[in-house]
């Protein structure tokens, strides 16, 4: 039997000619979303000198002095300077643009204010030196036109949306994404929460899983109705989703070794190239994976919800990250905070909890570790990832694991 790394390679070799369409895509869109072509600034950022507070715009001044100086008027945020300053200091707003002669921006709390009989600024008094170049946001200091903004391959978040409409980028040409179909196999699943259970029956908690996985990813999802347990149903509903144009199949269940298990005869059957089935990780050892005649991937990942989760985050995402060009997660440590054993002769991807404890990372392989068992998984943040040659790890030891999506 391979190892994880070699199955893993083995993916990523037979994935290489996957490519996604490109597609124009509008602003509103484009969260979550991978850029196919770099975005340059069509416009300085800020487009115009303006004012970073609330105060007064003037010349600079040498003088160590009190200067007195008469206020010729207001600009707000939005409005377009009318006069020059001269000798005069103009009262202005924050974000408003500072006029042509304007040297620098006095807040108004360094300022002494006099009024008219209807409250308006007459004149101020201001402290000196009154230094250049003061609370002024210059034109580009942020972005300059025509500067690299992001790079094609950047996955696009709510900062990056901020940055794009800044610059008035309305629309963005992204990858496609990529159809997913997934296929929950076994006849004792029911999907509506609300059918009461009959003997035998168990509910659908994969597909839901995996759906909800799927979403912080930029793909498009199609949960597919019906639990095929013959080869026979699995090829109807498989062939159905190639007509439909699925690009990645993830079917659940069916790839072990039982009666039931004819997910790797029926892939034969059609003449699909199973790249590996099996390899040596717990829980999960039956996974498959294969390209299908049509080019379209597919992942074979064991029933139990534990195998299906593993079989996700360690299969499907990585091969997710290869073709959407994203660069696979940092490394991260941490030290094991009590000793675990397990067999050797499998990667173990134990159900596990990071903390911060005496200012350091520190991991806790939970209990329950067998593939059946979800409570232990909704209590965990991450999985740790115990070598496949050791038995025992020891307290103190640092061990890799991999987050949770979404855990912080
Ligand atoms: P299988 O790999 O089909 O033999 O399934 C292994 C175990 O996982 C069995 O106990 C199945 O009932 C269970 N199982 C299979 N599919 C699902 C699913 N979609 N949701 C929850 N449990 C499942
Ligand atoms: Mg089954």
């Amino acid at each position: 039997m391979i190892s994880y790394q070699e199955s893993l390679e083995l993916i990523k070799t037979a994935t290489d000619d996957f490519q996604l369409k490109f597609k124009y895509c509008d602003l509103d869109h484009l969260l979550g979303r991978v850029l196919a072509e770099p975005i340059y600034s069509p416009a300085d950022l800020p487009g115009f000198d303006n004012s970073a507070m609330d105060g007064f715009a003037m010349k600079a001044n040498p003088s160590d002095k009190l200067v007195q100086l008469s206020v010729l008027g207001n600009i707000a945020a939005g409005e377009v300077p009318q006069t020059e300053i001269g000798n005069g200091a103009i009262q202005i707003m924050t974000g408003a643009p500072v006029p042509i002669d304007c040297e620098t921006v006095i807040p108004i709390e360094n300022v002494q204010i006099e009024t008219d009989q209807n409250d308006l600024p007459l004149t101020i008094q201001v402290q000196g030196p009154i230094l250049a170049d003061q609370n002024i946001r210059k034109a580009g200091q942020d972005v300059r036109q025509g500067e690299l903004v992001f790079s094609a391959g950047q996955k696009l978040n709510a900062e990056h949306i901020m940055m794009l409409a800044a610059l008035g980028v309305s629309q963005a040409q992204v990858l496609a994404r990529p159809k997913i179909s997934l296929i929950s196999t076994g006849a004792e699943l029911v999907d509506d929460a609300n059918t009461p259970l009959q003997p035998g029956q168990i509910r659908n908690s994969n597909q839901p899983f995996l759906a909800a996985s799927l979403q912080t990813w930029p793909v498009e999802t199609t949960q597919v109705a019906g639990h095929p347990d013959t080869q026979e149903q699995f090829l109807e509903l498989l062939q159905q989703e190639i007509n439909d144009g699925a690009q990645i199949i993830i079917s659940t269940g069916a790839v072990s070794m039982g009666d039931r298990d004819f997910v790797p005869a029926a892939l034969l059957e059609i003449g699909a190239n199973i790249v590996f089935h099996k390899c040596k990780i717990r829980p999960g050892k039956p996974v498959l994976f294969a390209v299908l005649p049509n080019g379209s991937l597919f992942f074979g990942l064991p029933g139990n919800p534990v195998s299906a989760a593993v079989g996700f985050s360690f299969f499907v995402e990585p091969i997710l990250r290869q073709i959407l060009n994203q660069k696979e997660p940092e490394m991260q440590m941490a030290r094991l905070s009590k000793g675990f054993n397990k067999r050797a002769g499998f990667c173990l991807f134990a159900k596990a909890k990071v903390f911060m404890k005496d200012s350091e990372c520190q991991i806790e392989v939970l209990n329950g570790q067998q593939s059946f068992r979800i409570a232990p998984l909704a209590e965990a943040n991450c999985w740790a990832e115990l070598p496949e040659d050791r038995a025992e790890i020891k307290a103190g030891e640092l061990v890799k694991f991999h987050k949770f999506a979404g855990e912080l």
